[in-house]
């Protein structure tokens, strides 16, 4: 342990607050915190952690976490630019860095009128939180355009994935891998300015119906079969209601946005206290779809 304290002290946080990680500014202290500025340290991380015993959490963005007030015990490794943040476009191929923020390779893919990417936009986090949760909407998602993803594997190894190695579902991929890596997507040649038009469309329709000025985490819960848990929740007159600093949003019932001073307590009664008002209405049990640290327990 002392090692691994030593050889990264200056990349090294103890006891570091995850509210200033994570975008509903909620989480307490990671036991480590390290900051990686480059692939070899990364790595180094990586073994140390690992001959030391401690836990590893991979950070991305931190837009899709929900940390417990207690905060998380073992190591939290950031992947966010400006590490792992390379972009190249290879004729209709883009190959990304696991830590390049997601909004960077949408605006490089439509620079380069390549289509694919487009109704991604406004998303907000890293590539490979991205991967992890194969993040879309509507319109589909990250998942339909990844051709292989190059991980680091539980034990430590590279490797590359590719195929059948590979499946992507609803919110979902079966990555088992500890860390995304890089990226690369096959997307189709189109046209520039079509391509900006639509880009700008997608953004303008999310940004009136999601709370994207509010501290977040996007959709708190998946959405059952045929089914808008936004519009279930909706049907219970949930929309407004609050717990502590934490209110189930006006603008889009499946977000709780937060205000300054919230803690996890506050998100896991609401929580709680939808999937309750749904299942008595509705008979159905929503599921999460945020992560959440540690993970939540059966909620009463
Ligand atoms: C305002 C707002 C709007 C949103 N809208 C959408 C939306 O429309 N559609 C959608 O799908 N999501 C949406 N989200 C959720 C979120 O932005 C996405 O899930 C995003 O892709 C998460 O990326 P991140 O880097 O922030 O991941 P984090 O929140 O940091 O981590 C999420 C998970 O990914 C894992 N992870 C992160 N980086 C890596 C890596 N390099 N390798 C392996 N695992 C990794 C983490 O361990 C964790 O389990 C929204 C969030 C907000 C706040």
């Amino acid at each position: 342990m002392t090692n691994i304290i030593e050889e990264f002290s200056e990349i090294l946080r103890r006891e570091e607050p995850l509210s200033r990680h994570t975008w509903l500014k909620i989480g307490g202290p990671a036991e480590y915190f390290f900051v990686p500025r480059t692939e070899q340290e990364l790595l180094g991380v990586i073994r140390g952690c690992r001959s030391a015993g401690l836990a590893i959490h991979i950070l991305g963005g931190g837009s899709n976490l929900l940390v417990h007030d207690e905060g998380i015990r073992g190591a939290v490794i950031q992947v966010m630019e400006p590490l792992l943040s390379s972009v190249t476009v290879q004729g209709t191929s883009i190959v990304a860095g696991g830590g390049a923020l997601l909004s960077h390779v949408v605006s490089e893919a439509v620079r380069h009128g390549l289509a694919g990417l487009e109704h991604l936009v406004g998303i907000p986090g890293t590539i490979g939180g991205a991967v992890a949760g194969n993040s879309g909407g509507r319109l589909g998602d990250i998942g339909q355009v990844i051709r292989s993803v190059s991980v680091l594997t539980q034990s430590g190894d590279q490797a590359v994935r590719t195929g059948d190695e590979l499946s992507f579902s609803y919110r979902r991929s079966d990555l088992q891998d500890l860390l995304v890596l890089s990226v690369t997507m096959e997307l189709t040649a189109d046209d520039s300015e079509n391509l900006t038009r639509r880009t700008r469309k997608n953004w303008i329709m999310k940004r009136s119906t999601q709370p994207l000025a509010d501290q977040s985490a996007g959709c708190i819960f998946r959405n059952p079969r045929g089914l808008s848990a936004g519009a279930l929740i909706e049907q219970c007159g949930l929309k407004g209601q609050s717990a502590g600093k934490a209110r189930i949003s006006d603008r889009h019932a499946n977000f709780i946005v937060t205000e300054e001073g919230a803690t996890s307590r506050d998100i896991e009664q609401l929580i709680a206290r939808i999937q309750r008002a749904v299942s008595e209405k509705f008979g159905v049990q929503l599921e999460l779809e945020i992560r959440s640290w540690p993970p939540l327990q059966a909620l009463p």
